[in-house]
């Protein structure tokens, strides 16, 4: 087997694997990693230590393809002749009874790192020392048989899950799960639960997003770059626009703006991802960084080829989707006995579609009985709109392409900007948007991205419209734009839809099953990585909020 086929194992995945097989796993195989603020810390502190200590050998970079191992030590010293690895750690050692010791991750790294200098050097290496600066002690790791045996069991463990396909189960331990960084991706607190449904899950996904959305709406703007952070020059004396490009989670460039390849540069190395969309809202493109999801993708075509597992999420998605039309529908004609009453004929196809899905045979007769239901949503949610709403904002029927009238228009802008964020959080978990499992490939259309929207389309804009609508928030004429065969949003419209979804997107509420609150931002993302689960051996998660 040459070095191509088993490259050498990186000493910090050997850390990585001493505390979790799974978080060796993710980062590893999966090739996840996330930079939370305690690896900022920790680089933090290194870049400190750096400077303090001139002189000593610090960060050396270190390979051996024969022991397998590749790394960089923070410091090598000199202690009685012979050379150690010295290790700085931000927090506490571990204590037993009363001795200082150190953790089982770090102690391997440091044994890792003294194979290493010892191989490499040609000396011998009797210890490794361990600095644990937040309680002042330091430990001694001896570099003896046991070092050695341990060190080889943990090189062997991790070839062999290098070549498994199958993720390994959460820890049992849940206090690692507390401290770790790959939470939010791995998801074990919502795995635990699926299996104890009594079971209350603490919340390890972070509620709020990382940064905000910079959407850039005037035509023939350009987006520039001055060093870290992003420009956005304007063609007439608007004042520029300057974002640090860490406040950001994506950029979304509408119409004809113009980017610069520095501010590409800059949004690839930072993973904010860029979306081009049109000026009515429809989705072009996206660049993200998707480096190494080679594993995720081989499992999701393996799974979506499979017709028995599509049916089965469609169903799922089915209902969920037409259980949250008819709850919306029912709960805003609520207290009303005539308003109940002309509502009740809309919901009766609702009502028919989800008593049979269940029985369903193929994703054909599913999606009759989601487009009968569809019919009946809509025109149900049309006598949602309340009197005080001027006529030509009236909805009649469904257009698309193009939108016919000013409710048409101001919906579809909505749905191209969740398709914007459901493709966000389909490319942050890795997936594949081509290849889904109920929506059928079509030209400019990304079938997974479609199927998410679905589960969102009522929470995150339906709703978001009609309660604009009904607070007279839009106004006929300068927020459209009209002509004969078709009605599109003007720039002060496309601003108030912008600036409603991305309220709506920061809104947080709490989650039906996993019982905690998060934004809906956040939700966009845990139901693309629960869907994720639901071919990666944790299934039963995906798409089981619903509204209110
Ligand atoms: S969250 Fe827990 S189970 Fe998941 S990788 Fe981290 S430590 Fe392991």
């Amino acid at each position: 087997m040459n070095s191509h086929d088993n490259p050498s194992l990186r000493v910090m995945s050997l850390h990585a694997l001493a505390y979790c097989q799974r978080l060796f796993y993710l980062e590893e195989v999966e090739e996840i990693r996330v930079a939370d603020d305690r690896v900022y810390a920790g680089r933090e502190l290194h870049s400190s230590l750096e400077a303090d200590e001139e002189g000593e050998q610090t960060q050396l970079e270190m390979a051996d393809p024969a022991l397998g191992l590749v790394g960089k030590v923070d410091a090598i010293r000199r202690r009685d002749g012979s050379l150690l690895p010295y290790e700085h750690k931000r927090g506490r050692c571990q204590k037993e009874g009363k001795t200082a010791t150190a953790w089982p991750s770090d102690r391997l790294q440091v044994i890792a790192y003294a194979a290493l200098i010892q191989s490499v050097m040609g000396q011998p290496v009797a210890e490794g020392r361990i600095r644990y600066h937040a309680d002042n002690t330091t430990v001694r790791v001896p570099f003896d048989d046991a070092a050695r045996q341990d060190l080889a069991d943990a090189i062997a463990t991790a070839r062999r899950l290098r070549e498994s396909t199958e993720r390994p189960p959460v820890t049992e331990n849940e206090r690692l799960c507390v401290h770790c960084s790959l939470a939010p991706v791995c998801l074990p607190e919502e795995v635990r639960q699926a299996e104890h449904p009594e079971r209350e899950p603490l919340r390890l996904f972070p509620p709020d997003r990382d940064g905000t959305s910079l959407h850039v709406i005037k035509p023939g703007a350009h987006v520039g770059r001055s060093g870290e952070s992003l420009v956005v020059h304007s063609p007439d004396d608007t004042p520029d626009v300057k974002r640090p490009v860490r406040e950001l989670e994506a950029l979304l460039l509408h119409g004809p703006a113009q980017i610069s390849t520095q501010a590409l540069n800059l949004c690839s190395e930072h993973d904010v991802a860029v979306h081009w969309l049109t000026t009515s809202g429809r989705h072009i493109a996206s660049l993200t960084s998707t480096a190494g999801q080679v594993q995720r993708r081989l499992r999701q075509y393996r799974a979506l080829a499979d017709e028995a597992t599509c049916l089965r999420l469609a169903k799922v998605l089915a209902s969920a989707k037409i259980e949250s039309q008819h709850r919306y529908l029912l709960r805003t004609s609520r207290g009303d006995e005539h308003a109940r009453e002309t509502m009740l004929p809309h919901l009766v196809p609702l009502r028919s579609a989800l008593a049979s899905i269940k029985d369903a045979p193929d994703r054909d007769s599913l999606r009759g009985f989601e487009g009968s239901a569809a019919v009946g949503y809509f025109q149900g949610l049309a006598q949602l709109i309340g009197p005080t709403v001027p006529e030509p904002l009236h909805y009649s029927t469904r257009s698309r392409r193009p939108p016919l009238d000013r409710f048409n228009a101001v919906l579809s802008f909505g749905y191209g900007l969740l398709h914007t964020a459901v493709m966000r959080a389909i490319l942050a978990a890795g997936l594949e948007p081509s290849l889904g499992f109920f929506h059928t490939p079509r030209s400019a259309a990304y079938p997974l991205v479609l199927d998410l929207m679905e589960l969102f389309r009522v929470p995150l804009w339906d709703m978001v419209l009609m309660g604009s609508l009904n607070r007279n928030q839009w106004d006929p004429d300068p927020d459209f734009v009209a002509t004969k065969g078709k009605v599109w949003l003007s720039d002060a419209g496309r601003r108030k839809a912008i600036g409603l979804f991305e309220a709506r997107l920061d809104e947080t509420w709490k989650h039906p099953v996993v019982g905690y609150s998060l934004s809906y931002s956040r939700t966009l993302e845990l139901e693309a990585r629960l869907l994720e689960k639901e071919w990666s051996g944790e299934p039963g998660l995906f798409a089981r909020l619903r509204l209110r």
